[in-house]
């Protein structure tokens, strides 16, 4: 099968071309159709298997077959994303696949001024990408209507229908038509979320892709047993042995975030970190370098990276492992996209063995232990530039006294 198959409006199938897409990704192939006969689709496939487009492309094609004047602040497609990072980057999707289209595509997003989006919106948006919270502020104040929405999208749908979310959503859906047509699409789905799913959709097509295996089959993916207080000489280590290599490294915490980056600034390794209390522009820009590659090591929590599509990851380091089992697969799936191959590295202390083992449940699976052996541990603890550091200034410590007690300077060796 072939994209060109589908006879998809001339302008769409030229962007395709362009972006290199050729043929289908199985869960593409399985959800293109029946969006195109407008019914409700459940989809849930791996990380990186290509789920943007799989209901950008055939919502384009319907948007584009007919269309539609649209008033001020009205909105024909509304696809609803977790967090502002995946709100620029699935806006950005389908820009790149509306190009020569008469189609207009907003991203509507918090941590920036409320006015350019309101004057965006005025001008009238076909496909708007927005996060929860700022939709809800925008809707409160009359300046987006969604009553003409024909399409509702949830993208990373289950985390959109988890608590911290939940209210906005409710308040949300109950603005919009009743008969619509309502897609799903995330990489897991938990028991708790499938009811409230199905409570918004009707006769769903349901598409599950290997469902067997949660983390893709390009990701190697390993765990190391490493004490909590060891982790940052590990890490030294591994980015020391890798340095032309693009790592994401999750931590837990923000605070662990930033403890982590100072760590390595103090070994002279550069890094930067991403996480909630960042503000947007900050977050982009980061999220930018480390895309484009000008920065090789990211340092970031489980929120600011969900769904995030970053070029050519080559390692993802668990420095933490996730609180949450599922997180585990998001994370992993930073690498290793489309037809790439990547790693990933879960650093395991004696206290996260729990959590290792619910993580290997919810795989249903174990993870291949990489063992470190005794001797190359304490090496690497021993030997890490940090102790390095502290041995120099012993050093240096050591000669100043000589120097003192010599009563003359010391001379330096050529
Ligand atoms: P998911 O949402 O499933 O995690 P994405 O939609 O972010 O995955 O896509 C992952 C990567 O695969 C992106 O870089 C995207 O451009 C690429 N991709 C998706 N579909 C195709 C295709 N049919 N041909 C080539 N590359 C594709
Ligand atoms: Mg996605």
């Amino acid at each position: 099968m072939k994209f060109s198959q589908y006879r998809f409006v001339p302008e769409l199938e030229t962007n395709l071309e362009t972006a290199g897409f050729k043929k289908p990704t199985d869960i593409q192939f399985k959800a293109i159709t029946p969006i195109l006969k407008k019914e409700d689709v459940l989809a849930i496939a791996q990380t990186g298997t290509g789920k943007t487009a799989a209901f950008a492309i055939p919502v384009i094609q319907l948007l584009a077959t007919n269309t539609k004047k649209l008033q001020p602040g009205e909105v024909r497609c509304l696809v609803m994303v977790p967090t502002h990072e995946l709100a620029i980057q699935v806006a950005d999707v389908f820009r790149q696949f509306v190009q020569g289209l008469d189609i207009q595509v907003l991203g509507l997003f918090g941590g920036t001024e409320q006015d350019p989006q309101i004057e965006q919106l005025k001008k009238g948006a076909e496909i708007v990408v927005a996060t929860p919270g700022r939709l809800f502020d925008l809707e409160s104040q009359l300046v987006i209507h969604l009553e003409q929405v024909e399409i509702l999208v949830l993208d990373e749908a289950d985390r959109m229908l988890e608590f911290g979310f939940l209210k906005d959503m409710r308040h949300l859906v109950k603005k919009l038509p009743r008969f619509r047509q309502t897609l799903f699409f995330s990489a897991t789905i938990n028991e708790n979320i499938k009811d409230l799913a199905y409570g918004l959709v009707r006769h769903a097509v349901r598409i599950q892709i290997s469902p067997k295996d949660k983390v893709s089959k390009n990701i190697d993916h390993f765990v190391s047993y490493i004490e909590m207080d060891h982790k940052r000489f590990f890490l030294e280590s591994f980015i020391f042995k890798n340095p032309e290599a693009k790592i994401l490294v999750f931590v837990r915490t923000k605070v662990r975030a930033e403890r982590v980056l100072n760590a390595m600034e103090r070994v002279d390794i550069k890094t930067e970190t991403i996480h909630g209390d960042k503000e947007q522009e900050v977050r982009t820009a980061v999220m930018e370098r480390f895309k484009s590659g000008t920065n090789k090591v990211l340092i970031a929590t489980d929120v600011s990276a969900r769904g995030v599509d970053i070029p050519n990851v080559d390692f993802v380091i668990n420095y933490d492992l996730p609180d949450i089992p599922e997180n585990y697969v998001h994370r992993v799936g930073r690498t290793g996209r489309g037809v790439n191959r990547g790693t990933a590295i879960s650093f395991c202390s004696e206290e996260e063995k729990e959590v290792l083992k619910e993580i290997e449940t919810f795989l249903q699976k174990p993870i291949t232990i990489l063992d470190i052996e005794k001797k190359d541990y304490k090496l690497t603890v021993d030997l890490t530039m940090d102790s390095t550091k502290d041995w120099r200034t012993l050093l240096k410590e050591q000669e100043k006294l000589e120097q003192s007690l010599k009563g003359k300077p010391h001379k330096k060796k050529k």
